[in-house]
């Protein structure tokens, strides 16, 4: 599901096609909400979704502007050290916190990002400080279908309405991650959430990211500490999350910095490919 133009609401008709949905969600629903009310509709919606989906496109994707899926999700909340390997280069002696014992999410939970930094392919990543260490982070966003309290994990994939590509994007240093994490662009997300029944198995979503076309992330989600349900267990059991609501899943090791004129591209198994451009802001 694509946000474009004006924040219209629509599908993908085939590999360059997009099919207008916008309007399946009422008329006075302000537009960058237009995603969490189709979410939240989406047991209603969905036949006619897919009916869209198999019409003739009414753009071709190179000829929209691609805006973030979800441009105001309620909350974000987010993996802290929730793969083994990016655990090992973030503490010790030659580590990012050198001689720091780094903990794992087993310790940590979660953390929340302003829903604020959100931002899609049609924009950048923007640096305030460019005197600062800023990381990239590649993550497997997770797009909330309904309301989730207390939800055990054996039931917990059932609430997922799709996956989208995800950067963590980061500002090294002594201040609370929420801040670190929270400036204007540093979620980036897109190009599309796909829904979650065209990703096979969520233990095992393959992803790897480049900086300037050089491979520097490569994982899957069979490596996380917190697997995908268990981390709606752990969020769903402090908060109710709501119908478009996203969860950054965590990183794996690789993570490193970025400075303006990067180019960052980020592929996920099945989900897409979110390309970014980095610059000072
Ligand atoms: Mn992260």
């Amino acid at each position: 599901m694509y946000v474009f133009n004006d924040y219209r609401l629509g599908v993908g008709v085939g590999e360059d096609g997009l099919a207008d949905v916008t309007a399946l969600v009422g008329s006075g629903v302000p537009k960058l909400d237009r995603m969490t009310e189709l979410i939240t509709l989406w047991d209603d919606v969905a036949g006619e979704v897919r009916r869209a989906a198999n019409r003739e496109a009414d753009y071709a994707l190179c000829d929209v502007m691609i805006r973030p899926p979800q441009p105001r999700p309620r909350t974000i909340v987010a993996a802290p050290v929730n793969y083994l390997r990016h655990q090992a280069e973030m503490g010790g002696e030659a580590g990012i916190y050198p001689g720091y014992e780094v903990q794992t999410i087993e310790s940590y939970a979660g953390f929340i990002k302003a829903s604020s930094s959100v931002v899609g392919p049609d924009g950048a990543i923007e640096l305030r400080m460019t005197d600062r260490r800023v990381d990239h982070e590649a993550e497997v966003g997770v797009v909330i279908g309904r309301p989730a309290s207390r939800v055990p994990r054996e039931t917990a994939l059932e609430y997922i309405f799709g996956y989208v590509p995800l950067l963590d994007i980061t500002l090294r240093g002594p201040e609370d991650r929420s801040f670190r994490k929270s400036f204007d662009t540093f979620t980036p997300i897109g190009p599309a959430i796909v829904t979650a029944d065209e990703v096979p198995d969520a233990t095992k979503i393959a992803f790897w990211l480049s900086v300037n076309g050089e491979k520097r992330q490569q994982s899957t989600t069979e490596h996380l500490i917190f697997d995908i349900a268990q981390l709606i267990e752990l969020y769903s059991g402090a908060m109710t999350l709501q119908p478009g609501d996203l969860i950054a899943t965590g990183t794996p090791e690789g993570v490193g910095p970025i400075v303006p004129g990067d180019r960052i591209d980020l592929w996920i198994d099945n989900v897409g490919h979110l390309s970014i451009p980095v610059r000072a802001g």
